[in-house]
């Protein structure tokens, strides 16, 4: 039986108009959370919320770029005057531009940078005044590409980036009741994968353990535990979710 707190309690999802930040944002309204499903396209948002049971619970899609610092004052403005506190920031949105070393453009390497670890930290900016008010806790999406990646230099350097920052934000904010942890999964089932040729995808399968992709609720699942009280114990890690892949 969930608690009048808990029933109230608000999270803000980047990227949550696809793949593994719509099944956060899905898990998180079944858990009772009113959510607040934030991406780039106001559409895709919209879509999301009610695709994912969040029209009529207070939940709601938010335009946001995680790249664009205006935005983040804007939307914990917005957040202030609507629902007056935020509990758990999800830090997911992402974008691909893969190319070797050689090839890779100054463009692709901002691009990558700018959404993953510039928009990971503005987003953890914005939004601690609020997190130290309600104890809250920050979960960042990190990858197994954190350990380096063919094809992949942007992508690796902002993944193991955001690593960096989270542990440097738990160990800042641990003393202010806000808890932040990453979450690390191997390759997962969604549009972000569409691109990658199925030969590289079987060479992947044929190096995880369980021999799958994960599910986005596979992830979903890791980052509604550690943005509850059930992980109150827990900051400043990095959770894997790789079918076996990594060493702990
Ligand atoms: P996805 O299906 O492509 O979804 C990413 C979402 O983020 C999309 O809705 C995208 O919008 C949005 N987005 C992109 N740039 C944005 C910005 N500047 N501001 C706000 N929203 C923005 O990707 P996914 O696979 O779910 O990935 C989610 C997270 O998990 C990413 O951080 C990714 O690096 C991480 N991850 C994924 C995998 C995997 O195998 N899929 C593995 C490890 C880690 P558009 O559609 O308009 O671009």
């Amino acid at each position: 039986m969930m608690t009048t707190r808990e029933q109230k309690r608000v999270a803000l999802v980047t990227g949550a108009g696809s793949g593994i930040g719509l099944a956060i944002a899905r898990r998180l309204v079944s858990d009772g959370w009113t959510v607040l499903f934030a991406d780039r396209d106001f559409a895709a948002a919209g879509s999301a919320c009610s695709e994912a049971g969040g029209a009529g619970t207070g939940s709601r899609p938010l335009t946001l770029d995680v790249s664009r610092r205006e935005e983040w004052a804007d939307a914990v403005q917005d957040l202030r005057d609507r629902e007056a506190r935020l509990d758990l920031l999800v830090n997911n949105a992402g974008i691909t531009r893969d190319r070797t070393v050689e090839k890779l453009t100054d463009l692709d390497w901002h691009q990558v940078i700018d959404v993953h670890l510039t928009g990971t930290w503005l987003g953890c900016q914005a939004a601690l005044p609020l997190l130290r008010e309600s104890g809250g806790a920050i979960v960042n999406l990190s990858s197994e590409g954190r350990h380096g990646s063919f094809g992949q230099a942007n992508y690796s350097a902002a993944k193991a980036g955001v690593v960096g920052l989270t542990r440097t934000i738990a160990l800042e904010q641990a003393r202010h009741g806000v808890r932040a942890n990453a979450v690390a999964p191997g390759p997962v089932d969604t549009p972000m994968l569409a691109g990658v040729p199925e030969d590289v995808v079987n060479g992947w399968l044929e190096q995880i353990p369980l021999r799958r992709l994960a599910q986005p609720a596979e992830i979903a699942a890791v980052v509604a535990f550690l943005g509850s009280e059930q992980s109150s114990y827990i900051t400043g890690q990095v959770i894997a979710v790789d079918g076996g892949s990594s060493h702990p």
